[in-house]
Order: structure tokens, then sequence, then C-alpha cells
């Protein structure tokens, strides 16, 4: 079925658009402010000051004092500060509580202190990624000295009373940190009143730039600084600031009470998207919890017998942008961590998609969407062929009519398996520059290493006009394990030495 092609973007929670004032705060300080806002001369105390109503405005929306808060290069360096701050736990608290689906900015630093002598404790959360305040209480050790617990979750949605877990965890005369970069607009942060000693947040997730963060740390806690070499945020994060980004970051988080005021809408758009694929797909399962649980936007949604990675490529074909939780964007295998901790199998988390909305998904693009899921789901949308590893035989390898596309991502070695005989290797990211080189009047395979890049790329290139087109379900991986024999004779020889072998 033909439909006007549009462009949806429904991955809200990897990153927003940047709003209209946070670009125009950006272009303004670019083009004028340049001067380091540390410098003593008339230029730099207008840098100086913008810099301070940044401070200001972000202090305002998540009800904490200015000087609480200092502007990182990301949430994941406000993540990693907890690298310098658990040395300043006591030496008998040196136990870590902690929530498993944590973003990997927030686990990778865990497990490094975990390497470094900390004990970790992982709660246990339930099938909607819920734990409850209670949960840590009964998990508690006298050793505990720090709780970790994200406000929101980026993979499901799902909601976390920090503040009743901050009160836990300070009963027990511990520490509490949230991840709060998926809360900020879209349920209401205070930092005051939910009393957490440390929280992180993200401009790129609130309609401001990439590449700027913010840390809370409250009045009193231990702090020493993560980032060394200069006297910047008072000696607290060295480094010079990034002033054009910090007040696209002022800018966007000025608007949060905007976002707030749209988070019903929001939720009933999400709400009105999961009953609508609950009655197209009578057994997909939605991993999200109900909407009192769960940030507005979120849905996480497993489609059993349906490999994400090739309904991803089917709803790009169609302008529609949606994730396959974390897995996907690094072209690895792993299932996502959060949903197979919640209990998913890892066949179930790869048969899920994440869908994040934001405010400007309008009603127009609900049925836009609806209508490409039911186009897709009923078989009736545009459908490419999967060959399955047992299919790919040493004929499909050397048939003269069969170009074969072998994607590599770059810098990835773990999965670094010899390319195909007779195929024609080319990066993930920028296959778009090499369509000169892929031949439109041959069949084309598409391959790549672990089975998420190559229907991707192949409703890409039938986006683009190639006809003939199927992807190697499950990848080279795949292949080796369902054709040992084949793999063994093939894989990594050349063309004239596959044929010779043949
Ligand atoms: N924490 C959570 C919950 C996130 O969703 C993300 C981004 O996906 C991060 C941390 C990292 O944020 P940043 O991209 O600013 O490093």
């Amino acid at each position: 079925m033909l439909r006007f092609r549009r462009t949806v973007y429904c991955d809200n929670n990897a990153t927003t658009r940047v709003g209209k004032k946070a670009q125009k705060a950006m272009t303004e300080v670019l083009g004028r402010c340049y001067a380091n806002p540390s410098s003593p001369y008339r230029m730099a105390h207008e840098a100086a000051g913008i810099l301070a109503d940044a401070r200001a405005c972000l202090s305002r929306v998540v009800n904490a004092p200015p000087e609480t808060l200092l502007f990182t290069s990301c949430a994941t360096e406000s993540n990693n500060s907890l690298r310098a701050i658990a040395p300043l736990l006591p030496p008998d608290k040196r136990a870590i509580l902690h929530n498993p689906l944590e973003h990997p900015a927030m686990l990778e630093t865990l497990f490094l202190l975990e390497r470094q002598g900390f004990s970790l404790i992982a709660l246990k959360p339930d099938r909607q990624g819920r734990i409850a305040p209670e949960d840590l209480e009964r998990a508690w050790r006298e050793d505990v000295g720090l709780a970790v617990c994200m406000a929101a979750n980026n993979e499901t949605g799902t909601l976390y009373d920090v503040k009743a877990m901050a009160a836990v965890a300070h009963a027990h005369g511990a520490l509490f940190f949230s991840d709060m970069v998926q809360a900020l607009g879209k349920i209401p942060v205070d930092l005051l009143d939910s009393e957490v000693d440390y929280a992180s947040f993200s401009a790129h997730k609130i309609h401001g730039p990439k590449g700027v963060g913010a840390l809370y740390v409250r009045e009193g806690a231990p702090f020493a600084p993560f980032m060394l070499g200069g006297h910047q945020e008072e000696g607290r994060r060295a480094g010079t600031e990034g002033l054009h980004n910090i007040a696209g970051f002022a800018a966007a988080a000025g608007d949060v009470p905007l976002q707030l005021a749209g988070a019903g809408e929001l939720c009933r758009r999400r709400d009105a998207l999961a009953a609508a694929l609950r009655e197209l797909a009578p057994d997909c399962v939605i991993n999200s919890p109900s909407a009192s649980e769960c940030q507005p936007g979120t849905l996480s949604i497993t489609f059993p017998g349906r490999a994400n990675a090739v309904l991803m490529g089917q709803l790009d074909y169609y302008g529609i942008s949606v994730a396959a939780g974390s897995a996907c964007n690094t072209g690895e295998d792993t299932p996502s961590h959060v949903l197979t901790a919640m209990g998913l199998s890892p066949e179930e988390a790869r048969n899920t998609l994440r869908i994040s909305l934001a405010n400007d998904f309008s009603d127009r693009d609900l049925r836009y969407v609806i209508n490409i899921f039911r186009d897709i789901l009923s078989g009736a949308g545009n459908t490419l062929t999967a060959v399955r590893p047992s299919r790919l035989t040493a004929e499909m390898l050397f048939a003269p009519d069969v170009f074969i596309i072998d994607l590599r991502r770059t810098l990835k070695t773990e999965y670094a398996l010899k390319p195909l005989p007779n195929s024609r290797s080319f990066p993930f990211f920028s296959i778009g520059k090499h369509l000169d080189e892929i031949p439109r009047n041959k069949h084309i395979l598409v391959t790549c290493e672990v089975g998420y890049d190559a229907p991707i790329i192949a409703y890409y290139l039938r986006r683009k006009g190639y006809r003939q087109l199927s992807f190697l379900m499950w990848g080279l991986l795949g292949w080796k394990l369902a054709r040992p024999q084949l793999y063994a004779r093939f894989a990594g020889s050349s063309a004239q030495e596959g044929t010779q072998n043949e």
C-alpha cells in the first residue's frame, strides 16, 4: 500500500529535537559572547552573567539552590562522578544498593567501583521494572553507605519513588544518588522536597543541546571533584564551560513547565497507541507499567516472534524512528539488560521495541503510526525477504546475479567475523555515500555481523529505490551457528578462492 511518506520521530528517550528557544539562545552566545567566563575583563563578565543566569534558571526548575548545581558535559559524566564520591564513604559502609535497571552510564560506574572493592547489592525489579521503597528497606544491610536508583527508566518509563527511597537511605545514615535524566520535563522534579543527595540531568532529553548535563550535590553532601585541572564551578568541576550549550540547556529548562503541562495529552496519545497495538497484535505484551507508574510518552512493547531489528527497519522505511533497546544501538547481540532483569527471555527482549513520544507528537502522527503498524503487522506493508541462516547456500554466495553487502560497524572488534566471499564491505553509518557502488540490476543480499544492522539497511535501500532486496537473519554469527561447515569453508576467503573451493 502506498502511503504519503512522513517523518515521525518516536525515539525521544534517546534524544529530543532541539527547541527553538534553545537554538536561539545558543546562536546568540556563539555569535556574541565567546569570552571565557573565568577571565577578568568586561567581555567576560557578560559570559559569567550568562552562566549565572543559566544556573539560576535550572535551579528554579528543579527547586534547588543554584550553588548546588554543577554543569557537566553530559549526564554520563554526572553519573561517573560517583567514582570520586564513593571513595568518601566510611570504610565500614562500602556496600552500594542499586537498581539493576540503571542506564549503562551508572551501571558501568558501579561495576568499576565493585572492581575497586565496593560490594554491590542489586534490588529485584518486577515484570514492569518496578521497585518499591519497601524493597530497598528489605534489602538493606549494615554495611550499605549509598543507595542508587533512577527516577524514571529510559527503556520502559517505569517511575520510582525516589523521595521515599531517599528517606529509607537517610534513616540508615546512608546517601542517595538518583539519575533523573528521564524524569525532568516528564514529571515534576523537586530536589529539595525529594531530599536526594545527588542527581543527574541531561539537556538533550528536554529539547536542549547535546554535550551538556548537570549534577546536583545537596548542600553538605560529601563531594570530591571528578574532573580535575581548573577552578571552574567553584573548583568542583574543572573545564572551560561550554557556555552556548549551557545557555541552550537553560532555555530548554525554562520550557519544562510547558512540557509538564502537556504530559496529560502525551500520556493519552501513548495509551491510545498502546490500545491500538494491542488490538492489532493481541499477543503483544506491554512491558511498561500503567500510566500512573510510568513516565508519559514511553511504551515498551514486545511482539512475540518478530525481531525488533526487522520491525525497526520496516518502520524506518515509512519514516518512523523507534528504538529496540540498547543492544540494537550498538550492533551487539546482547539483549537489553533492562528487559532481561525484568524477567524477559533474551528472545523476548529481541522482540521488543521502545516507542518514546514527546509533546510534539500529534494526533495525526498517532493515526499515521497506527496505520503503518496495521500494514506491517498484517503483512500488507513493504516486506523484504528474510533469508534464514540455514538457507544461505554456496550457490547463493556465488550466484552471478546476487550482490552481497557485508555491513561493518567501525571500531568493533568482538564480533569481527570474516566477511563473506564475493561480498562488498560497507560501513553501517555511511552506506549512503556508497550507493553508486551498489548495482541496481542485481539482487542485493544484505548481511551483517549479528543480525541487527542488515534489515535496517535493507529497508533503507528499499527507500532509496532498490527493488530486489533481502537480508540475512541473525547475521554472520547466526550463519556460523546454522552452517558451521559452510562458514568455515567460505567466510574469510576471497571470491576467487571461494569459487575454487566450491
Ligand atoms: N541516564 C539515563 C537514564 C539516560 O537515558 C541517558 C541517555 O540515554 C543518560 C543517563 C546519559 O545521558 P547523556 O547522553 O547526557 O550522557
